[in-house]
């Protein structure tokens, strides 16, 4: 291709979005490449935060280019995911479904227009480090617009693809909006929705939360970081992180009026967050950086979900969000799933993380799966425990994190398990002090129950199951 010259400066891709709102709600998207054909267009196949084939082009109705004379020719696929763009072609046009609300999709309506780029924006697969210039063309000047990306000359701009794939935007005729500051690190809370979470109890909760994150991190990896909360009409549950923002998709939104529905907001959140560090910046080799036209299996996955989500459950306890009973009921519903699923015995836990790609976002064939949230969590507790051990409490699960953070995290060097577990040694003191953990159950398929006893007694808890009405019931009890 022939690339048009802007001599000192980057080539941007300039995007239009515009809300298509007759019958099936679709947005239009119009993209002006900075370069003329021959050149081919790809859209992502996956999503990060989610290790699976999204197949977002089955969203797009028509992909069409632009030719000299004024007239649009549609472009013809070179893949399921990839389209040609022949010569003299100035701009491409494509339509995309619109009608999906949840923490990861494209959605829009009369009052709302949300967009993940990373389903619905092209890149070109041979520059990805060129820039990207959003316009939203028909959203009113009025409407608050929430996401990480910078604003100039009334567009959205993004560095380069990574960047643009990682930042939601959510534009809406009203957004609720709080803020807090921790760390001289600025937080954004943005809140579409009929019905909304108490917002005085709804910021403190945050502040506490993410000061205590901060604090055992010993700093925060962006320079803002905004919370979006969207809470539709619709049945809904789910959180995606990104580099610098969280979209948390509750509904339908009267659920955020319920202690349940309140509680649930909150665990997500304090779940994000973590992500910020661990997963968007402590990453798998696999996921570094983001290779959006092929499925990445990882075995990594216990780490990336399994530890974000023990620790943003203890970091509820640890801020004072949570008292201990409400920890122990947090770790009793992870532990039934866990001794309820017999797929645990079956595939280890690094193997069902690189099997996501397969069925980890469905219940699968029986007994064949653990799951990377909840085997992960148990795995994350034994280690957490097992360090506090051998150190007399002076280390923990965190201390392990946090070395992460500073040593790959920072440097944004991609990890391998062997990364992972000679960081979690060298801070228990001993090269192999956790070796038996993680062959018997992030590589093995042992069951765990007799450890998780006995390091709940350590924790000065009681840990039982019985069988009732074909399936065990976990509990624990801090007396
Ligand atoms: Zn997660």
């Amino acid at each position: 291709m022939s690339q048009v010259d802007t001599p000192g400066e980057k080539p941007v891709i300039d995007i239009a979005v515009r809300r298509l709102m007759e019958g099936t709600p679709k947005i239009e998207l119009t993209a002006a490449f900075p370069c003329e054909g021959p050149f081919e267009v790809q859209l992502p196949i996956w999503r990060p935060g989610r290790y699976e084939v999204g197949n977002f082009a089955r969203y797009v109705y028509d992909m069409m280019g632009q030719q000299s004379d004024g007239s649009w020719i549609e472009l013809q696929k070179t893949s399921l995911h990839a389209w040609h763009v022949p010569e003299e072609i100035g701009r491409v046009r494509w339509t995309f479904f619109a009608d999906l609300f949840n923490a990861g999709s494209t959605g829009v309506a009369a009052d709302i227009l949300y967009i993940n780029p990373v389903n619905c924006f092209l890149y070109l697969p041979d520059h990805q480090d060129w820039g990207y210039a959003i316009e939203l063309t028909d959203v009113p000047a009025g409407w608050p617009v929430a996401t990480g990306l910078p604003q100039s000359n009334g567009r959205w701009q993004a560095r380069d693809v990574q960047h643009v794939m990682d930042s939601p935007i959510l534009a809406a005729d009203a957004l609720t909006h709080l803020q807090y500051e921790s760390n001289g690190i600025p937080f954004h809370i943005w809140i579409y929705g009929q019905d909304q979470p108490n917002p005085d109890s709804f910021l403190a909760d945050h502040v506490a939360f993410t000061d205590s994150q901060i604090a055992h991190f010993g700093s925060f990896p962006a320079e803002h970081y905004h919370f979006m909360y969207v809470l539709p009409e619709r049945e809904v549950r789910h959180g995606v992180e990104h580099e610098d923002t969280t979209v948390i998709a509750i509904g339908p939104s009267a659920k955020s009026q319920t202690q349940g529905g309140y509680d649930e907001l909150i665990g997500i959140a304090s779940h994000e967050l973590y992500h910020a560090w661990n997963v968007k910046r402590i990453r798998p080799a696999e996921w570094t950086p983001y290779e959006f036209a092929q499925a990445c299996p990882s075995r990594m996955g216990y780490v990336a979900e399994g530890v974000t989500t023990y620790m943003g459950d203890l970091f509820l306890f640890e801020c004072g969000v949570v008292d201990l009973p409400g920890w122990c009921r947090l770790m009793e519903r992870l532990l039934d799933r866990h001794v309820n699923n017999p797929g645990r015995l079956n595939s280890s836990v690094a193997q069902s993380s690189f099997d996501t790609w397969l069925d980890g976002y469905e219940a699968g064939v029986p007994g064949r799966k653990g799951s990377i949230y909840v085997e992960g969590a148990v795995l994350a507790f034994l280690c957490d425990v097992r360090i506090m051990q051998l150190t007399g409490g002076e280390a923990s699960l965190q201390t392990a994190m946090r070395m992460l953070w500073e040593q790959f995290g920072m440097e944004r060097i991609g990890l391998t398990e062997s990364d992972y577990w000679s960081v979690l040694n060298e801070v228990a003191g001993a090269t192999d002090a956790l070796d038996d953990l993680r062959l018997h159950y992030a590589d093995g398929t042992e069951d765990s129950w007799d450890d998780l006893v006995a390091a709940m007694e350590w924790q000065g808890l009681g840990l039982t199951k019985n069988h009732r009405d074909g399936r065990w019931h976990v509990s624990i009890s801090s007396t």
